[in-house]
């Protein structure tokens, strides 16, 4: 095991100053820092900004700004006035610390650019232990973080193999649809599809081709779902699902067809040909219970199986 001798370290009691002052030297670490650090009085008067203040400053327009005649409490004002939602969600946290309301205060917001999407975190603190007068204000920019933060969230509701939303993404998308389809008393259709004997594709031409059947499928039921009341979800192995949002049970019925039509037109080197069975369910929304409507196309799916495969059954329907 390794050991650490901290015998001879001993704390800093002083800075380090090679040449020049203590302040100098302070100065100097908030220059070579990224953050774009500012003071201000509890007025909001300006009293310090650091190099990276200015540079963003001079990057966003404002090249020249005698940020010491500036008051960042008018500036954040000004800007909530002219509609900028977060800038008055930063007034007030700056003046909540400004008042003592509370002791610090951190908020993420976006910030873009013409040409680059960009977000920030802001802190404010008192300089305490130093004087109650004045506040610290630190933008830092946290762009990557958040874009790797999009990134995970894009990534947790899509099927990887397919590229099709998956059932996470379904459960956040289906109630508010659901929901807009009530508002506007339009009709929401669900069409549930489920590859015939798959397993035997899986069996006789091995599991590769198997995947390679699930994309060709997904992707032909893709195709038919372009607007933006429509979702297409891998709803599990060889299960799809397609929402079709201000779509009637007829209008449904005919894209059921077809993509029954459809796949029974592929012909693939690899698996061959396929079929599948597909379940048929619609509604003009009443209330909140948008699960009866999954409920009821996965029952029109268990009866086209029961009824020999390779058919479209409509829930309440008694023939496809
Ligand atoms: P049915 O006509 O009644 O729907 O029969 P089926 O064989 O299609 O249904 P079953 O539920 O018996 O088998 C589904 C198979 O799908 C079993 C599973 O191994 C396979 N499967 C599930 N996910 C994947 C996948 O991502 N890739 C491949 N290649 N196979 C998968
Ligand atoms: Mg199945
Ligand atoms: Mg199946």
């Amino acid at each position: 095991m390794t050991t650490v001798n901290n015998s001879s370290a001993k704390p800093l009691e002083t800075p380090p100053t090679p040449s020049g002052s203590a302040a100098g030297f302070s100065y100097a670490i908030l220059d070579s820092i990224e953050q774009e650090i500012a003071v201000i009085q509890k007025d909001g008067q300006i009293v310090y900004v650091n190099k990276a203040w200015v540079r963003f400053g001079e990057y966003n327009g404002l090249a020249g700004a005698d940020w010491l005649q500036s008051n960042y409490l008018d500036i954040c004002a000004h800007a909530a006035l002219c509609n900028e939602p977060e800038a008055r969600d930063i007034y007030s946290g700056l003046v909540a610390v400004i008042h003592g309301d509370r002791s610090d205060f951190s908020y993420e917001y976006p910030c873009h650019s013409p040409d680059e999407k960009r977000w920030f975190l802001m802190n404010v603190v008192g300089l305490n232990g130093y004087t109650d007068d004045l506040f610290v204000v630190i933008h830092s920019n946290i762009t990557q973080r958040k874009m790797a933060e999009q990134q995970v969230e894009r990534l947790s509701l899509l099927d990887p193999l397919t590229g099709l939303a998956n059932r996470r993404h379904f459960m956040q998308f289906l109630p508010a649809e659901w929901q807009r389809n009530r508002r506007d008393s339009t009709p929401i259709s669900l069409i549930l599809l489920d590859i015939d004997d798959f397993k035997h594709i899986n069996d006789q031409h091995g599991h590769i081709a198997g995947d390679a059947c699930l994309k060709q499928i997904a992707s032909l039921i893709g195709r038919n779902a372009r607007r933006p009341g429509d979702l297409v979800v891998r709803w599990g192995g060889e299960e799809f699902m397609l929402v079709l949002g201000n779509t009637s049970h007829a209008t449904a019925l005919q894209m059921a067809k077809e993509l029954l039509a459809g796949v029974r037109q592929i012909e693939s080197p690899e698996y061959g040909r396929c079929t599948v069975s597909v379940g048929l369910s619609s509604a003009v929304p009443a209330d909140d219970d948008c699960e009866a409507l999954i409920r009821q196309a996965d029952s029109a799916l268990y009866q086209a199986k029961n009824a020999g495969k390779n058919q479209v059954f409509c829930y309440g329907a008694i023939t496809p």
